[in-house]
């Protein structure tokens, strides 16, 4: 693995500080050096499926595969200057499905539990790296396009030489970068 450990710090941190997510909102941080970036995005889960729960349905589990699928492909488009070289994604259905179902008469989660119950909000974390045969200059974020709303997209950036901020959304997807 070669991602810089201080931007997944950073983005770890960004992401719990967000706390509770709005639907159709997403943060997506990209790291660029002379030859590399790494991008993580977090994404309500809403955004990529339409739902928030563990799948009951056929039709569900195949919308958390499709999305799974797509997520697996390029996030960003560098204009030819980078190509995708891993993916992972966290698929949050896959780990908690079971656990939530269990009703514990147990006092000391009695507490847990509601809170829980009432931040029934759910993430999916994807993270990729991309390998730059020339440093890009620009790029835009491909995600509008094959799931299920995603609407605007905050993107903080960090390169050798500046950084920046910038919502994107469907009718202005790219931004440049320095
Ligand atoms: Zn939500």
């Amino acid at each position: 693995m070669k991602y810089s450990m201080g931007l997944l710090a950073l983005a770890v941190g960004a992401a719990n500080a967000a706390g509770v997510h709005v639907h159709g909102q997403s943060q997506l941080q990209v790291a660029l050096d002379n030859d590399t970036a790494a991008v993580v995005w977090t994404t309500p889960a809403n955004d990529l499926v339409g739902f928030e729960h563990t799948p009951k349905t056929d039709a569900q589990a195949s919308q958390v595969q499709a999305a799974l699928t797509r997520a697996s492909q390029p996030l960003l488009d560098f204009s030819g200057a980078c190509i995708l070289t891993a993916s992972s994604i966290e698929n949050p259905f896959a780990e908690h499905g079971h656990e939530d179902e269990h009703n514990h008469d147990d006092e000391h989660g009695h507490d847990e539990h509601q809170a829980s119950a009432e931040d029934a909000h759910t993430d999916f974390r994807i993270e990729q790296q991309y390998r730059c045969s020339t440093p890009p200059t620009e790029f835009a974020f491909t995600g509008f396009d094959g799931f299920y709303e995603v609407e605007k997209v905050r993107v903080e950036w960090v390169s050798a030489n500046g950084a920046g901020q910038i919502n994107l959304t469907a009718d202005a997807p790219s931004t440049e970068i320095e």
